[in-house]
């Protein structure tokens, strides 16, 4: 596999960061997931604003342009042969010294991964999750915000920890008001009478851009679709409940905090949107030749 690390493509064994990085000593950086469909890169000029804008509000100058870092990103797919993948980017705010001081760390350093991820068993998708509210509550968005998609993620781990020791593949995090804020990585929307709704940002969550996507088909499709405040009864009574993320993309919920989702089984109004927003996976985004 090649790697894209400091300006160049290199091999994997190559592609090494020191331990003085302050990407590993602190989680100082940002990321972005980005899936390839069928030869193109889904989504990548928005996922590339959102990583520039992430690395703004952490006063985190990337050493290349959007355009430079599009390009990095289809060059690394081309030379790894990737049609359908996943590919990881990330900016650590670069080799420091020992101290918190960002100013001495030299220069970002952009890593670009481009493989593939399968996140859940293909019987998750078929048959629905279950999943359970934790109490680690999602980072104050007065702390680190949870719309920065920060290399640090420990808030989310330990969200994580709690759903896997209480036997579920994922969690749903509320926020610092019992608000539902969304998973611990993906976005959740709730489907009741035939109407959907997803917690506003400002509730705590990522602006997934496969939650803007799928706002979007619904809304063009003719669905009613709300960003409202919702709490764990809205979840409880709902007719049907799914997660949407890069790496997951669209998969249903079927019991939270064992309160059984509609009849159990995946939903229509998801089964619908999945459809769709699969239809545009494989036909937009940046071609990779
Ligand atoms: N929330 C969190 C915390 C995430 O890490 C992610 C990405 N894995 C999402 C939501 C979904 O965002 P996107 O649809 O842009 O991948």
């Amino acid at each position: 596999m090649k790697i894209y690390m400091s300006g160049k493509l290199v091999d994997e064994k190559d592609a090494v960061v020191s331990v003085f990085d302050h990407g590993l000593l602190y989680g100082d950086g940002v990321f972005e997931g980005i899936r390839a469909y069928n030869g193109r890169v889904f989504l990548l000029d928005e996922h590339i604003d959102r990583l520039y804008d992430s690395a703004k509000a952490i006063a985190l100058g990337i050493p290349m342009s959007k355009e430079e870092m599009v390009q990095a990103v289809v060059d690394t797919c081309k030379a790894n042969d990737i049609k359908d993948g996943y590919i990881r980017l990330v900016v650590t705010r670069g080799v420091g010294t020992l101290g918190l001081n960002p100013y001495l760390c030299e220069k970002a350093e952009v890593i670009i991964i481009a493989s593939g991820i399968q996140l859940y068993p293909q019987e998750l998708y078929d048959n629905g999750m279950r999943v359970m509210t934790v109490g680690t509550i999602r980072n104050h968005p007065e702390a680190i915000n949870p719309r920065i998609k920060s290399l640090n993620y420990l808030n989310n781990i330990m969200a994580k920890i709690e759903a896997i020791n209480g036997g579920c593949m994922e969690c749903l995090m509320l926020n610092h008001k019992g608000e539902v804020a969304e998973a611990s990585g993906d976005n959740v929307f709730v489907v009741k009478n035939g109407i959907l709704s997803t917690p506003p940002v400002t509730c705590g969550a990522l602006e997934g851009l496969t939650r803007n996507k799928v706002i979007e088909i619904a809304r063009k499709v003719g669905y009613e679709v709300r960003e409202i405040p919702l709490g764990r009864y809205d979840l409880y009574v709902a007719d049907e409940v799914f997660l949407t993320g890069t790496a997951a993309e669209i998969i249903s919920v079927v019991d939270v905090d064992k309160r059984v989702i509609g009849d159990g089984k995946p939903g229509k109004v998801v089964g619908d949107l999945a459809a769709r927003y699969a239809a545009c996976a494989n036909a937009e985004g940046t071609p990779i030749e």
